[in-house]
């Protein structure tokens, strides 16, 4: 072979180990490019912090050619330590149950020192990874359980200007030295893409919380103002009645001064109910509401809700229809009776030409359904459904104001339904309204031994 020849064959090879180099870099470059990009699509598409972080960390391990599995970790300020938001090859239920501190395993130690780190021995990546205090030695072993033993690792901080928010670790599973440098600095500014996501979708979350408050404080403001109208109404009466009543100059007449007193008494009961109703909202708030069921005959309790109502009103008319062989239920009855009161007092109050209430019970299927019909004013289709939110009120446009928390509904509805039953009403503007309850014939203890047996 002439020296020409061999020069020429050298050439040869030279030029066909450059297209492989340099094929080989394109698929690199691809790769890194698809990586980006499908980086990118997640960051912009997905809202929710923790379902993002899960789907970067499979995205990663997916068009990284070297990654088999891997953590991300993200620093809670509230405790100093890093817990998982997202894993691949490990159990992350029981991985959520670590608290790194830093400087603390693989993650931990690339946290604190701030700089990414190349593992390229098994032997480099499982001393790197052994550090584990005992505190979570038992949930490290829980999530390892089906990952085999790494070969090499690349773990790469978060942060943003002073703020460290957390580490990203992959692992190669089945040879040493697969991450090379260029992996580490790729990896280290999707991870710099990742941060700034974060902090948006912290930024996004705390503006969201702010909002709420702020609504909060808006609907706590506006209940306050309505309180206090409401409060005012009655209190101005109660003054303006007992401040003449206490002149010393006037000379009332005896009928004039019961008249007086009666319209005393009644704004009292009115400021009583307001406060009633508040109290109970808060208890129930509270999740303080406790039922005592036992053995009742609605009938009675009607009646009775019934004729103290009566009492109160003389221009209303009432009529009970309760079938004779009504089961007796398994309720609590003051919490029942204060359902029906609540339901009877609007039938009044919202019936200022008077007329005829109609309370109802009957048996359906596995159930009693209770009704409480007026010939009030009745309310609009879409009003219907708000009844049962706190505070709501309808402007009744009846020419005068009537005294009301927008609590009596609310209240009935939780009473009702930790019962196991349901609250709705029927009506048209101007036709008068029917609520109607219902009350499961399986009653509250045979649930409780139910559930207790469950
Ligand atoms: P309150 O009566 O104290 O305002 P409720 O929660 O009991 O509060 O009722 C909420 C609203 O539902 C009332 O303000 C009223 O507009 C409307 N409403 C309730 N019952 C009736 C009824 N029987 N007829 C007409 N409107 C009613």
């Amino acid at each position: 072979m002439s020296d020409q020849t061999q020069v020429i064959q050298d050439l040869d090879l030279a030029s066909a180990n450059c297209v492989t180099l340099a094929g080989a870099q394109t698929i690199e470059q691809d790769q890194r490019l698809l990586t980006i990009f499908e980086t990118a699509k997640i960051l912009v598409t997905e809202r929710e912090l923790e379902a993002m972080l899960q789907k970067l960390l499979s995205c990663l391990i997916e068009t990284l050619e070297a990654a088999d599995a891997g953590s991300l970790w993200l620093y809670d300020p509230s405790d100093g330590r890093l817990v998982a938001k997202g894993a691949q090859g490990y159990d992350l239920a029981a991985l959520k149950h670590l608290r790194l501190a830093p400087g603390e395993a693989m993650s931990g130690r690339v946290f604190q020192t701030e700089h990414p780190q190349l593992y390229s021995t098994p032997e480099a990546t499982a001393a790197a990874m052994a550090n584990i205090t005992p505190a979570n030695g038992e949930s490290f072993k829980a999530a390892t359980t089906g990952l085999s033993q790494p070969l090499s690792a690349v773990c790469v901080p978060l942060i943003t200007g002073q703020t460290k928010v957390g580490v990203l670790t992959l692992l190669n599973l089945r040879q040493p030295a697969s991450f090379t440098h260029e992996d580490m600095a790729f990896l280290q500014r999707v991870a710099d893409l990742i941060t700034i996501s974060i902090e948006n979708a912290r930024l996004r979350e705390e503006l969201e919380a702010a909002q709420t408050l702020s609504e909060a404080n808006r609907l706590k403001a506006e209940l306050i103002s309505t309180l206090a109208h409401e409060m005012r109404t009655p209190l101005t009466s109660i003054k303006g009645y007992s401040t003449a009543l206490l002149m010393e100059e006037s000379a009332f007449s005896s009928e004039t001064q019961q008249e007086f007193l009666q319209i005393i008494d009644e704004e009292c009961d009115v400021l009583q109910d307001l406060i009633r109703d508040l109290l109970e909202s808060s208890i129930i708030d509270a999740g303080l509401l406790k039922l005592e069921p036992q053995p009742v005959r609605l009938p009675r309790v009607a009646q009775s809700v019934t004729n103290d109502m009566a009492r109160h009103t003389q221009k209303h008319r009432f009529l009970l229809d309760f079938p004779e062989d009504l089961p007796i239920l398994d309720a609590d009855p003051d919490r029942i009776a204060q359902v029906l009161r609540n339901l009877l007092d609007n039938a009044i109050k919202y019936s200022p030409q008077e007329g005829l209430v109609v309370v109802r019970g009957e048996v359906r299927e596995n159930e009693v359904v209770v009704s409480v019909a007026d010939q009030g004013v009745g309310i609009a289709p879409e009003h219907l459904n708000r009844l049962f939110e706190k505070f709501f009120r309808v402007k009744t446009g009846l020419g005068r104001h009537v005294v009301g928390s927008g609590l009596g509904l609310p209240i009935a509805r939780t009473i009702v339904e930790s019962h196991g039953g349901r609250i709705w009403a029927e009506s048209h503007s101007g036709q008068g309204s029917t609520f109607y309850f219902t009350l499961p014939l399986t009653g509250l203890s045979q649930k409780r031994e139910v559930s207790q047996n469950e």
